[in-house]
């Protein structure tokens, strides 16, 4: 009623103040790198979707400064699908009997590396299960072949939770980065993912480990795993503030048929891409990758991811006579393309959203 006894120019600063005030907290999450709890609570749960789409907007001009419209790849190669651990969520725990196993040699390996090259990769992630087989001295022999052959690339581990002399000799044998998601920075959700044996103390070892011998270290979390909370979440946001990784990992929790969590509820793209925005702003050089996972849940998850200030891609280097195999959790994308295919893929799909992969 008020706005009738103003004058238009009163009426539109009023507007105005009101817009910039909505976006306040956005502005200062850009330029601080950071907010308290109720603001990042907000912006995980706000219904506003004017809100959200500046949010997303401003993640992607900030991913725009720091990396152009170039779309990085990793060649991912499972390496192996055997793992000592039983986490509650995956797909080829110790405890799922009906996974058929496989390791790959490192011939093979190699040969993966061979097509990554040819394609034109600059990165080969070399990631599989906590396999007993893969001793420090085989790693270490690995490593240093790709190196050896290629060394003008970067090399990734993402091996899961290893000794400090493993990290070490790895990194002298010409590894650069290693990612190992923390899943949750709760130590009792922890324990509600994981069997008794694992630790969230353990894998901050780990992390501070990598941090400390040079590696480019990445982390990350599923979003909406099983007993997660909002506060969780921004326990999650915390401690990567903390530990200031290089790369950063995250994708909706995907149940598997043969986990315990078979039953539970997938997470919420929304909010994956909500949090790959709110990251983008508190990490602006930070590597997020628009995961598998997203593209598993919405067709057009890593196009959206993208446009959620992403700025990686991990097209599958594997075999695929394997790749079946290495199932983490149910329905999973590009499990029968080649890699040529798969390149060419998302090669299209980044063109058709103004991006290129490098
Ligand atoms: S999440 Fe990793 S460590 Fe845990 S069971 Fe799966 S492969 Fe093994």
């Amino acid at each position: 009623m008020i706005f009738y006894e103003m004058n238009d120019g009163v009426v539109w600063n009023i507007f105005c103040i009101f817009v910039v005030m909505k976006y306040d907290v956005i502005d200062r999450l850009r330029k601080e790198r950071s907010l308290v709890d109720a603001e990042l609570r907000e912006l995980l749960l706000s219904a506003d979707s004017e809100l959200i789409d500046e949010l997303k907007r401003q993640a992607r001009e900030v991913a725009i400064e720091q990396f152009g419209r170039e779309i990085k790849a990793r060649g991912l190669i499972e390496v192996s699908n055997y793992c000592k651990n039983n986490c509650l969520y995956c797909g080829i725990r110790a405890g799922n009997k009906k996974v058929e196993r496989y390791r790959l040699s490192k011939e093979e390996i190699l040969e993966c590396c061979e097509q990554g090259d040819a394609l034109g990769f600059k990165t080969f992630v070399l990631q599989g299960g906590e396999d007993v087989r893969h001793t420090t001295e085989w790693v270490e022999d690995v490593v240093s072949e790709i190196r050896r052959r290629w060394p003008d690339k970067a090399i990734t581990l993402s091996l899961g939770e290893r000794t400090d002399e493993d990290y070490e000799r790895w990194f002298a044998a010409g590894a650069d980065r290693y990612l190992l998601r923390h899943e949750t920075a709760n130590a009792c959700h922890y324990a509600q993912l994981h069997p008794e044996g694992m630790s969230f103390e353990n894998r901050v070892r780990c992390l501070r480990t990598l941090k400390r011998i040079g590696y480019e270290t990445g982390t990350g979390m599923m979003v909406g795993s099983p007993g997660q909370t909002v506060d969780d979440l921004i326990a999650d946001l915390r401690f990567m503030e903390q530990l200031q990784p290089q790369m950063i990992g995250i994708g909706p929790f995907v149940s598997h048929r043969d986990t315990p969590f078979a039953d539970c509820a997938n997470g919420s793209v929304e909010t994956t891409l909500r949090l790959i925005a709110i990251l983008r702003l508190m990490h602006p050089e930070a590597n997020i990758p628009a995961t598998t996972s997203l593209g598993t849940l919405a067709g057009n998850g890593r196009e959206l991811g993208i446009m959620a200030g992403a700025n990686v891609l991990m097209p599958n280097l594997s075999p695929v006579k394997d790749r079946k195999k290495y199932a983490l959790y149910d329905n999973k994308i590009c499990m029968d393309l080649e890699a040529a295919e798969s390149r060419a893929l998302l090669e299209e799909q980044m063109r058709s959203i103004g991006y290129f992969l490098s």
